[in-house]
């Protein structure tokens, strides 16, 4: 590791000197949850942090009114830091955005007090949306990755791991359009939509031996016709699939829309599919996650690299991930197994003491990953090799 210890020891001071500010900001925003793209209050009492602390921040970014950037230091290499903020309707704070807002923001506000030592340029992201938003994917849409060399984050968790797999997502919508016809006087005159909106759940149940472990696919009818009297002229039904990676997903939608061709095809009628985008999967850089694990040990937490024992979900980090090299470690705010993401004690913990704390190391552990990202050109090199050996 190449990180100076003076350097490591001025990034964990300065954030040590924010503890109550970055604490009470946590809190703040845990008690004021706001969903996707509402999240007005959070993205303001972040940017005054921010503010606060001497750096200009832009509103609005990627014409969202609830993203913002600041940066420090000058020129490349450039390395980014990611906040959320956003909520889930119900039950708040649950997955702990909070939090990876707080930790953000001090990472930021810590590697800004050291990066003139080392040179380049550190930006934090505001990202909206998270949780079924995209807010990242607007933001890569509008060029806000393309002159970043890394980007990271931190997730709390019921454990602290290094690199966790996401899951790759889309939805597909057929819609059937066939010959409407008196279902007992002239049965034979009409062409069912229904009959090709059943006939795909049953090629595609047929082709469940052919995917590879992880996918996911699951549907149901949103129209399944007119009256019990008429041959249906309409039909429709609505697809998810998931995948381990983004090859198997598009691999797995092109079985799921073959289909549905090829039901509409045995009953002679038309279909019309649309296809809608999830996440993509998480390409987890282990160069830049061993770095932060190595930090994240001097600060006595113990991660592992993976652990294939639990669930996994879906983040657009994931498609950040497939544009630059990035990382998405977690860090335990619960003793593992207690509480999982997106439950009420999960919630309780994001606004608790084992929260903040949990906060502050990531703030550490960020900072001091993203300046030995621009301070060594040996790690920058690992990481730029295992970014183009990546399987696509
Ligand atoms: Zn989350």
């Amino acid at each position: 590791m190449s990180l100076a210890p003076e350097v490591a020891l001025a990034i964990d001071r300065a954030v040590d000197g924010a503890e109550a500010e970055l604490g009470a900001l946590a809190q703040r925003i845990h008690a004021n949850p706001e969903l996707r793209f509402e999240e007005h209050q959070a993205s303001a009492w972040l940017s005054e942090f921010v503010g606060a602390h001497g750096h200009t921040v832009e509103r609005g970014v990627a014409g969202m009114p609830t993203a913002f950037r600041a940066r420090s230091g000058q020129g490349s290499p450039r390395v980014a830091i990611l906040a959320e903020y956003d909520a889930l309707p119900g039950v708040g704070h649950a997955c702990g955005h909070n939090l990876i807002a707080a930790g953000a923001v001090g990472a930021f506000v810590a590697a800004a007090s050291v990066v003139g030592k080392v040179g380049g340029e550190v930006v934090l992201l505001g990202t909206p949306a998270e949780e079924g938003g995209g807010g990242k994917i607007t933001m890569i849409d509008a060029g806000v990755f393309a002159d970043i060399g890394a980007a990271m984050m931190f997730h709390p968790f019921d454990r602290d791991l290094l690199a966790h797999r996401a899951l790759a997502s889309v939805w597909v919508t057929f819609e059937f359009h066939g010959k409407p016809s008196h279902a007992a006087i002239a049965p034979h005159s009409g062409h069912s939509a229904l009959t090709a909106c059943l006939d795909t759940f049953r090629l595609v149940d047929g082709q469940r031996v052919h995917f590879r472990d992880g996918v996911r696919v699951h549907g149901f009818v949103t129209d399944g016709g007119q009256a019990v009297n008429i041959v249906p002229e309409r039909a429709a039904c609505e697809f998810s699939a998931r995948a381990l990676t983004s090859a198997e997903l598009d691999r797995v939608r092109g079985i799921v829309e073959r289909c549905a061709r090829a039901a509409a095809m045995a009953s002679d009628v038309e279909v019309k599919m649309q296809v809608r985008h999830g996440y993509r999967d998480m390409v987890n850089n282990m160069s830049l996650a061993r770095c932060f694990g190595a930090h994240a040990e001097q600060l006595g937490r113990r991660p592992r690299e993976t652990d294939d024992s639990i669930g996994a979900g879906s983040t657009d980090m994931g498609d950040v991930s497939h544009v630059v090299p990035a990382i998405h470690p977690w860090l335990a705010i619960v003793d593992a197994g207690a509480a999982q993401c997106h439950e009420r004690r999960f919630a309780e913990a994001a606004g608790g003491e084992s929260g903040t704390r949990t906060a502050m190391v990531a703030a550490k552990v960020l900072a001091r990953t993203a300046i030995e990202y621009l301070a060594d050109a040996g790690l920058r090199e690992a990481v730029s090799a295992e970014w183009s050996a990546r399987a696509r």
